[in-house]
């Protein structure tokens, strides 16, 4: 059995006025993330992940920010299109860890709707995809509620 691990990470501004759709939920908050797409940190976070875990390059290459066609996608469609991409290079996911960083709101009531979204989208289990959440103790830019950041790592397996 070969397997291959892979890291990922992601940043985004935080702006009045966008939604904040973390791990493909949609949270209720006074800001949200800035970008072309949802702004999806997590999800994002998670499509690098595998992207690097198979050598296929990044989110960049595959959903360039000036393209139209991800203008305001919704990031679980990423997600799914990054899947079949590693699927086609005969691997599968054996699990996820992520981290989110960000000093409001707090993620922990919606980390089970995260993961269940992520496994729907995955097809994987929820028990295989963790994800925890930290402040930066009011330091720096997260601290000071300009952006957010997620890390991500994901193991993958050949299966074909
Ligand atoms: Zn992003």
């Amino acid at each position: 059995m070969s397997y291959r691990i892979g890291s990922g990470i992601d940043f985004h501004q935080l702006a009045e006025g966008r939604d904040l759709w973390i791990g493909g939920v949609k949270i209720p908050h006074n800001k949200g993330s800035v970008g072309h797409s949802d702004a999806d940190v997590l999800l994002h976070a998670i499509c690098d992940a595998l992207l690097g875990a198979a050598c296929l390059g990044d989110i960049g290459t595959h959903f360039p920010d000036t393209d139209p066609a991800y203008k305001n996608i919704d990031s679980k469609i990423l997600l799914k299109k990054t899947v079949d991409l590693i699927n086609a290079e005969g691997y599968s996911i054996v699990n996820i860890d992520s981290t989110l960083c960000l000093q409001s709101p707090k993620i922990k009531p919606y980390i089970n709707d995260m993961q269940a979204a992520i496994a729907t989208v995955t097809n994987i289990n929820e028990k295989d995809i963790s994800i925890k959440a930290t402040t930066t103790e009011k330091m720096g830019f997260v601290g000071r509620e300009e952006g957010l950041m997620a890390y991500a790592t994901v193991l993958i397996q050949k299966i074909s």
